[in-house]
């Protein structure tokens, strides 16, 4: 994808605000406030990137993003997740902690550094928090998982990632092992509570509460015969 050349990181922000925001725009003070700035300093980046033909400014509609605005911010997104999964896949870091450290690195810009990335990688489609990452050529893969609360008994899975980013959740789940790939099956729902029993491949089972259950994304998988 041909992101425009040298962006700074400020900018890189406003686009990816922008991009999290808009629906399909965006107010001024909206924005300040998800990227923590006061509403003038937006104004004054909102000018910046709008004469660089990445946003479109109307003063009673907002800001959205243009056709390479959106090309831009899918690039900074796709640097971040492929970030994500090398930390938490290849240097060990727990899903809950990777968001912060991928929060400075998608600010690399070197297209050769993400390419080989994605290669080591293995090309990935989702982020550890199961959310999609843009392709190469900036479209994106449909998003992951139904939620585990909606499983049948009997069912397998692979864990795609969490309905919810709280710090507590991903821990929780990151400590009981609950992590995204890993693979279990439902083998109970406790009728008076709504509890989740799960069994992973080696016979651990955990119990999970119902509110936990609605918050974790999983992929169902063909039910595959013992040790397959
Ligand atoms: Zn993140």
């Amino acid at each position: 994808m041909n992101a425009p050349a040298l962006l700074t990181s400020t900018e890189e922000n406003y686009l990816k605000a922008v991009f999290a925001l808009a629906q399909p725009r965006i107010g001024t003070n909206a924005l300040a406030d998800r990227v923590q700035t006061k509403a003038s300093s937006a104004t004054d980046m909102i000018q910046r990137l709008a004469e660089k033909g990445l946003v479109e400014y109307e003063r009673y509609r907002g800001v959205g993003l243009t056709p390479s605005g959106r090309v831009a911010a899918a690039a900074v997104i796709r640097r971040h997740r492929l970030w994500e999964v090398f930390l938490a896949e290849k240097l060990g870091f727990g899903w809950h902690e990777v968001h912060d450290l991928a929060e400075e690195l998608e600010h690399v810009q070197s297209p050769e550094l993400i390419r080989r990335l994605d290669a080591f990688l293995d090309t990935p489609s989702y982020d550890p928090h199961g959310d999609p990452i843009p392709r190469a050529d900036g479209t994106w893969p449909t998003a992951a998982g139904v939620r585990l609360d909606q499983v049948p008994v009997g069912q397998s899975f692979a864990v795609a990632g969490a309905a919810d980013r709280t710090d507590e959740l991903l821990d929780y789940l990151h400590r009981v092992g609950m992590v995204p790939g890993t693979e279990w099956t439902l083998v109970e729902i406790v009728p008076f509570d709504g509890t989740r029993t799960v069994q992973n491949r080696s016979g651990r089972t955990l119990d999970l509460s119902a509110l936990a259950a609605r918050h974790v994304l999983v992929q169902p998988q063909e039910t595959q015969t013992p040790n397959a």
